[in-house]
């Protein structure tokens, strides 16, 4: 349930009806916008009586809320939520770019890598440390090291690391990661959605191969209602019948997640075609599209990589496809990458 409340309300009469609400054992989410304050009730509302809310006159409006994400949902928050990772803000006309290998190989590779993407103007340094794969004898990632490696790579370069836990077992070594990803396979993994929820972090939450929207968004709840609102949520391509690309590009996912919530979306063209050459015209359709970055897998030597070889670019070709990016961000009302 919303209550929209006029901002030139008594703030004595305001405070009276939260704690009111407050005392009906709801929780309350306040939203304050130019016009108006929106407060967000969470819990069962099945007790609250809208006629005697909306008789107050400090009231504008009650709605029911029938969806089943409320934090997440713009009604809760009309406006854009945006994301500050180290100054670098992620949602509203921001534009983000967050580029890295799939996983972190060596301390030779990921500094190399990170120095490239940072000269094309990357906003954030990708890497796996844990890698999910579908095989348990394909590379797992350098695990603990891994970690220690971006962090000197961050070090080096400035950039904010992003990079993706698969157990709560393992959350102590990602103190210092700027970005926590949850992986396509771990979207539903809700025991660890609710330990990232407690962090504070950032939190990059990536779709399920099979999942739909609403789940992607009930997901982003279970995050939320642990106190975490930075939540980015990222589309990565899902499971169709189509075999020529590894998965297929939801495009659609940018303006219908950007109507339902307040949360930054970002795409990933790489794991939603598997393909290099792919990468750069799916980026520039996601840019068209009002995605508010993108997350890309550049490698200093795509043949050589131990994992996601032939979707990653080259240094090359991420600088060229950073530049028609940047071309592309005033038409569609952007701010540069920043
Ligand atoms: C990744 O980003 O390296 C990754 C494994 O992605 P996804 O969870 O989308 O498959
Ligand atoms: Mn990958």
């Amino acid at each position: 349930m919303i209550i929209v409340v006029k901002n030139s309300c008594d703030k004595k009469q305001y405070e009276n009806l939260v704690e009111w609400v407050k005392d009906l054992g709801l929780d309350v989410h306040e939203s304050h916008g130019q016009t108006s304050t929106v407060l967000g009730l969470v819990g069962d509302t099945s007790r609250v009586d809208i006629d005697l809310i909306s008789s107050l006159d400090i009231v504008e409006q009650v709605q029911r809320v029938q969806e089943p994400y409320k934090n997440a949902n713009r009604k809760f928050h009309p406006e854009d939520t945006i994301v500050d990772v180290g100054g670098h803000k992620i949602g509203g006309d921001n534009f983000t770019v967050i580029a890295g290998p799939c996983s972190v190989e060596s301390e030779s590779q990921i500094i190399e890598v990170a120095k490239a993407v940072k000269a094309s103007g990357a906003s954030m340094l990708r890497g796996g440390a844990f890698k999910p794969r579908t095989s348990p004898y394909a590379f797992q990632g350098l695990k603990d090291s891994g970690i220690e490696l971006l962090l000197k790579a961050k070090q080096e370069t400035g950039l904010p690391i992003v990079t993706e836990l698969l157990s709560v077992n393992h959350l102590d070594l990602f103190r210092d990661v700027d970005v926590i990803q949850i992986g396509a396979r771990n979207m539903q993994n809700f025991e660890l959605l609710k330990e990232v929820g407690k962090t504070g972090k950032p939190i990059l939450l990536k779709r399920g191969l099979a999942n739909t929207l609403q789940e992607l968004l009930m997901s982003a709840e279970y995050i939320m209602a642990e106190g975490d609102c930075q939540v980015i949520l990222c589309e990565r391509g899902i499971r169709t019948f189509e075999t020529m690309t590894r998965n297929t590009l939801d495009l659609s996912a940018v303006p219908v997640l950007k109507d339902k919530t307040h949360l930054p979306i970002i795409i990933d063209p790489s794991h939603a075609t598997g393909i290099a050459k792919l990468v750069e015209p799916m980026s520039l359709a996601a840019v068209g599209a009002g995605t508010d970055g993108l997350i890309i897998e550049v490698h200093n030597d795509p043949k050589r990589a131990l994992c996601d070889g032939a979707q990653s670019l080259d240094p090359m070709q991420f600088n060229t496809l950073m530049g028609k990016i940047q071309t592309m961000l005033p038409i569609v009302g952007r701010k540069n990458v920043n």
